[in-house]
């Protein structure tokens, strides 16, 4: 039998519980893409291939006997600038939530980021809409992290969601954060609002102490900087993710 060894890098070869390195039987052409995931690790986990020495894309067909090192993507993990792996990059950081990991959300929205998340949408949909809209896929499925469509994903690790979101500012290195920007429950980019519009829907208190408003155009819930917000701002500041 002829073999191929996979070396694969610390942070995968903990996480993946994968040995420092790997014989694989070379029993059918196969892509290294295909290969790598047959061992769990999905194509949006890993960093760099580098086979004999040199970097090599995903559609590389390894020879027997040969060496290929796998390695794990450095946060934080600029998907604009695009590489050997990644032709087609992102100019904008945007996200679609796997169900899994859904409380994720919420959160981004939160920071400003547009994050889509609707519990229905399968598999095959999320990957279509990650290609068709530049969408990086948040999910704790690494099935659905090995789909070809998928060029830029994480596979989420923790499993609550304050830590998830730590996870996901730390690894994509989320910085222009625009706190309060976009409606918690649907996604769209709020809107001020004239606070004389709105009068009749405000409770007293709300009336009283606050004049700046924000509105959501998809659901028209009413936003802002109440005692709620303060609450999330706490919640952001003891995660480390806002100052
Ligand atoms: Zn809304």
């Amino acid at each position: 039998m002829k073999y191929l060894k996979l070396f694969f890098d610390r942070e995968l070869a903990d996480y993946f519980r994968l040995g420092f390195h790997v014989h694989y039987p070379l029993n059918r052409k196969a892509s290294i893409k295909d290969i790598i995931e047959s061992q769990g690790v999905p194509h949006t986990e890993v960093g760099q291939i580098v086979v004999q020495g040199l970097p090599q894309d995903f559609s590389y067909i390894p020879g027997a006997g040969e060496h290929v090192l796998v390695r794990s993507i450095q946060p934080p993990f600029d998907v604009s600038s695009p590489d050997r792996l990644r032709p087609r990059s992102f100019s904008e950081i945007r996200f679609v939530v796997d169900v899994n990991a859904g409380k994720l959300a919420p959160l981004l929205r939160m920071l400003g980021y547009d994050t889509f998340f609707d519990h229905e949408l399968g598999d095959e949909q999320i990957a279509l809409l990650a290609h068709e809209q530049k969408r990086i896929v948040l999910s704790r499925d690494r099935a659905l992290l090995k789909r070809g469509r998928i060029e830029f994903g994480r596979l989420i690790r923790s499993a609550r969601p304050g830590d998830q979101l730590r996870e996901v500012v730390t690894f994509f290195g989320l910085k222009s954060l625009n706190l309060f920007s976009r409606c918690l429950r649907c996604n769209h980019a709020l809107r001020d609002v004239d606070k004389n519009q709105i009068l009749h829907r405000l409770q007293p208190k709300t009336r009283k102490y606050y004049s700046r408003f924000s509105i959501c155009p998809g659901c028209e819930r009413i936003f802002w900087p109440g005692s709620h917000w303060e609450k999330m701002k706490s919640l952001m500041k003891n995660a480390g993710i806002v100052q």
